[in-house]
């Protein structure tokens, strides 16, 4: 008989702000997430403050076993260097590896040389590759619409599938990208503002429909978001799709066995 296996999946967020005033601001953290998959550990987009915000909660950066950087704005990558560093115990003990698309290692890279020989690897994300880290694998099924190259991620665990979609415009094939029980929505914007390569509600509300997730969960909110107070667009959301979407609170720790049942 094959037993369950009933080792916890979770996603602890350390952040839920995003864009230049909420990052500058700080009324809300920008962290990035924590996962904790069956043990394996994953940092997604350290944005500023993700030190204090991982260090606060226990979580400790040498359990890491990589950093996945869906593209180098500063309130996605801005503590990259620090968690690299803290990952890697000062470069004391070389270990863990770090995703990202080209263009963060570009013209001016992301991360300082002297941090990359600490990694056992750096790998390129590119569209429509597949990654493996431990018994997690990860998809980035396509390219964003945004100002820097942007992959989002498709995730298959274990015991779970999830999907992060990271910045981007709405366009037409996104929300037949992403799959899985879980989708996490990055929305800086209430209204809809079209010359800006973010997503609002409304197109959160579209992604939802199409995708049908049995959760969503919204985060990575801009100052017209967070005025809206985010879970109250969420309830709004809920109602207008018959699935069950939450607003990520700063240090919302959620445990995936609650996509079961
Ligand atoms: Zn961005």
């Amino acid at each position: 008989m094959i037993e369950k296996d009933l080792t916890p999946e979770t996603i602890t967020f350390l952040g839920t702000g995003g864009a230049r005033i909420m990052v500058a601001t700080q009324i809300l953290a920008s962290g990035g997430m924590w996962l904790n998959l069956s043990g394996t550990e994953i940092l997604i987009d350290p944005g500023p403050g993700c030190i204090v915000q991982s260090t606060k909660r226990k979580l400790r950066a040498e359990k890491l076993s990589a950093i996945i950087l869906s593209h180098r704005h500063l309130d996605h990558a801005g503590d990259l260097n620090v968690m690299v560093e803290a990952m890697t115990l000062g470069g004391f003990k070389p270990r863990g590896r770090l995703f990202l698309p080209a263009d963060a290692l570009g013209n001016e890279p992301v991360i300082f040389s002297y941090l990359k020989h600490y990694l056992d690897d750096i790998e390129i994300l590119e569209a429509g590759k597949t990654y493996a880290i431990g018994d997690v694998t990860f998809t980035t099924p396509v390219r964003h619409e945004h100002a820097v190259e942007t992959y989002g991620l498709r995730f298959k665990t274990r015991q779970h599938t999830f999907s992060y979609i990271a910045d981007t415009r709405y366009f037409a094939g996104l929300a037949k990208s992403y799959d899985g029980e879980l989708i996490i929505i990055n929305i800086v914007f209430n209204e809809p503002r079209p010359n800006v390569a973010h997503l609002s509600a409304a197109d959160a509300g579209r992604l939802i429909s199409e995708i049908k997730p049995k959760t969503a969960i919204l985060t990575h909110f801009g100052m017209s978001m967070w005025r809206a107070r985010p879970w109250k667009v969420a309830e709004q959301l809920s109602k207008e799709t018959g699935i069950r979407v939450i607003s990520a609170r700063d240090g919302m720790k959620f445990d995936l066995a609650r996509l079961e049942g």
